[in-house]
C-alpha cells in the first residue's frame, strides 16, 4: 500500500508538473518543438507487461516539449508481443507509429511489401541526433536493416559493455591459502581444492565448486581451450572470425573444451545437477556456503555480498579476470548486445512522416534522452553538476527501479539511446570494483549481430537449421555428461553436421553477411 500510495502521488505530482511547466518550457526555448499546432499521432507499442499509456508523465512531458502527442491503439490483449503484432497487421488498420519488441524480425518482414515506410532519406533530412548515431556506428545500425537493405525502424540502441563475468569465493580461496587463478590450469587446481579441502568448514565434502545459474553458461568454459560457445548475447550463436562466419559447436577448440569439461564434471569440479538445476542454482549454493565459482551478470551476482552478509560470516564472492586460456588468451566471451531488435516504424498510412521522424528524434536529444532514460526531472531525478540523478526516494523505493521506470513510460521500448548513467546509480559497489577490474583490461570481443536473409537464404536456414542445432544439443550433452566419448566420435559429427545441411547454411549466412556488412 504504501508504495501505491507513493506512485500515485508522484504519478499526480508529476502530471501537475508537466501540465504547468509545459508551455513555460515552449515559450522559454522552444527548440525542441516538432510542430505549431498541437499533433495526436495513433500508436501500438506493445511489451510483455504493458502497452503504451496516454497518461504516463513521460508522454506528457515529451508532448508539452515537442507539441506532439501519442495516442494509445495498441491491438491485443496479451502479453505476447508477436500475437499483438500479429493481429495488428491482420486487422489491416496500421496506426501511425508502431512499436515495441520483435521490431526487427516483424517490420523487417512487412516493411519491404510496403507496410512500413523506409527510413534513411527521412532520417537524413529530417532527424540530425539519430543521423549522428547512424554515422557513428553504421556496423550497428546495419545490423538491424531488413533484407533488401533498408532501415525500417529506429532502434533501440543500448549502452553499456560488460554483462556477465567470471566469480570466484574470495573467502574460499583465503580459507585454503589459495590465489585467485590466473589461467585455466590454476583453475583446475583450485576447483579441486574446493572439492576436497572443505572450504565451508562443515566438515562434509558437500561444495560444488563450478556452478551455473543458466545451464548455457558452463559452456562458457570451452573458451579456456580456445573455443567458442556464442558469437552473441544468444546463446549457440554464429560467430564471426577474420570476416567469416563460423559456428562453435565444429571447432577444434570446442572438441578440446568439450573434452576437458568431461573431466571436470567426472572430478566434480563441475556441478551434477549442472543441466537439471534451472535457475534457483545460484540462490540455492550461495545461500547454503555450496557453491565456488560461476559465470553470471556483474550486478545481481555480486549483490549476494550484501544479501548474505549476515547469513553467510565472511561471504566475499568477487569478479576475477577471465583466465588464461591454453594458448594464452583472456576472453570474456559475454557482453551486452550493443542494438536492441525493438524500437519503432512508421506505417506507410500515416499522414506527417516528416513531423513524425522529428518527433522520434527528439527522444535522441539530450533533453529527450534524458527524459526517456530517468523520468520527468523533479520528479524521479534532479541535476547534480550536469548530470541527471535519481532522488532518494526512487533510489529507496522497495520496488524495483526498472519498474518504478516503466510506469510512468521510462525505459520503454520506444526508439531511444540508452544512458548506462541511468543503471550505476543502482549498481552495488562490488560490481563497479568488477567492471572497473574487467574496464582495465581488453578482454570483450566484437559481437556478431546477425544477418537479414533474402528468400532464398532463408529458405536454406529455415530448412536445415533447427534439426542441426537440436544435434549439436544433443551430442553436446552427452559428451559432457560422460554418455559418449567426443573424441571418439568427433569425425562422425562432422560428417553428420554436414548431411545434415551445416555447409549450406554457412553458405546462406555468409552470403547475407557478405551482403549486409561488406
Ligand atoms: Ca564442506
Amino acid at each position: 500500500m504504501k508504495n501505491r500510495h507513493l506512485l500515485t502521488t508522484a504519478l499526480t505530482a508529476a502530471i501537475t508538473a508537466a501540465l504547468v511547466s509545459g508551455p513555460t518550457v515552449v515559450s522559454a526555448d522552444g527548440h525542441l518543438r516538432v510542430v505549431d499546432k498541437p499533433l495526436t499521432l495513433n500508436v501500438h507499442l506493445h511489451d510483455k507487461k504493458f502497452t503504451y499509456d496516454n497518461d504516463w508523465p513521460v508522454e506528457k512531458a515529451a508532448a508539452a516539449m515537442t507539441g506532439v502527442s501519442l495516442n494509445n491503439v495498441t491491438v491485443g490483449n496479451t502479453p505476447d508481443s508477436n500475437e499483438a503484432f500479429n493481429l495488428m497487421i491482420a486487422s489491416g488498420d496500421l496506426p501511425d507509429i508502431v512499436g515495441g519488441k520483435h521490431m526487427k524480425h516483424n517490420v523487417n518482414r512487412y516493411g519491404p511489401e510496403g507496410a512500413f515506410l523506409p527510413l534513411d532519406d527521412l532520417i537524413k533530412e529530417h532527424a540530425p541526433n539519430i543521423y549522428a548515431q547512424m554515422q557513428a556506428r553504421p556496423g550497428v545500425f546495419n545490423s538491424v536493416r531488413a533484407g533488401d537493405g533498408n532501415l525500417y525502424f529506429v532502434p533501440y540502441l543500448t549502452d553499456g559493455k560488460y554483462g556477465r563475468a567470471y566469480f570466484i569465493r574470495e573467502d574460499w580461496l583465503a580459507k585454503l591459502d589459495l590465489k585467485q587463478p590466473d589461467s585455466v590450469d590454476d583453475l583446475y587446481k583450485v576447483l579441486t581444492a574446493f572439492r576436497n579441502e572443505d572450504p565451508n568448514g562443515n566438515g562434509k565434502k558437500d561444495e560444488i565448486p563450478a556452478f551455473f545459474r543458466n545451464w548455457e553458461e558452463v559452456l562458457r568454459l570451452v573458451t579456456f581451450w580456445d573455443g567458442r560457445s556464442s558469437g552473441s548475447d544468444t546463446y549457440h550463436d554464429f560467430h564471426i572470425a577474420d570476416g567469416k562466419i563460423k559456428h562453435g559447436y565444429a571447432g577444434e577448440g570446442y572438441k578440446v573444451g568439450i573434452k576437458n569439461m568431461a573431466k571436470w564434471y567426472k572430478e566434480g569440479l563441475i556441478d551434477p545437477e549442472v543441466f537439471t538445476r534451472g535457475s534457483s542454482a545460484r540462490e540455492f549454493l550461495l545461500s547454503n556456503d555450496l557453491g565456488g565459482f560461476t559465470h553470471d551478470w556483474f550486478a545481481s551476482t555480486a549483490g549476494y555480498n550484501t544479501s548474505l552478509a549476515d547469513k553467510v560470516p565472511g561471504f566475499s564472492l568477487q569478479a576475477m579476470i577471465p583466465p588464461k586460456s591454453i594458448s594464452g588468451v583472456r576472453m570474456e566471451e559475454h557482453r551486452r548486445i550493443p542494438i536492441k531488435p525493438e524500437g519503432w516504424a512508421i506505417s506507410y498510412s500515416n499522414k506527417h512522416p516528416v513531423e513524425t521522424i522529428k518527433y522520434m528524434d527528439f527522444w535522441w536529444t539530450e533533453e529527450g534522452r534524458r527524459l526517456a532514460n530517468f523520468g520527468v526531472e523533479g520528479e524521479q531525478y534532479t541535476m547534480v553538476d550536469g548530470k541527471a540523478i535519481f532522488t532518494d526516494a526512487v533510489l529507496g523505493s522497495d520496488r524495483p527501479l526498472n519498474s518504478q521506470l516503466t510506469d510512468i513510460g521510462a525505459q520503454v521500448r520506444r526508439g531511444f539511446w540508452q544512458d548506462y548513467n541511468y543503471e550505476i546509480q543502482w549498481t552495488n559497489e562490488h560490481a563497479l570494483k568488477g567492471i572497473a577490474l574487467y574496464d582495465s583490461g581488453d578482454y570483450l570481443i566484437d559481437q556478431f549481430l546477425g544477418v537479414a536473409f533474402n528468400e532464398k537464404e532463408q529458405a536454406v536456414y529455415d530448412k536445415h537449421w533447427v534439426s542441426i542445432q537440436t544435434y549439436m544439443l544433443e551430442k553436446q550433452q552427452a559428451w559432457v555428461l560422460g554418455s559418449a566419448d567426443v573424441e571418439a566420435e568427433w569425425d562422425d559429427y562432422m560428417k553428420e553436421l554436414n548431411k545434415l545441411g551445416f555447409s549450406k547454411v554457412l553458405e546462406a549466412m555468409q552470403s547475407a553477411y557478405d551482403r549486409q556488412y561488406g
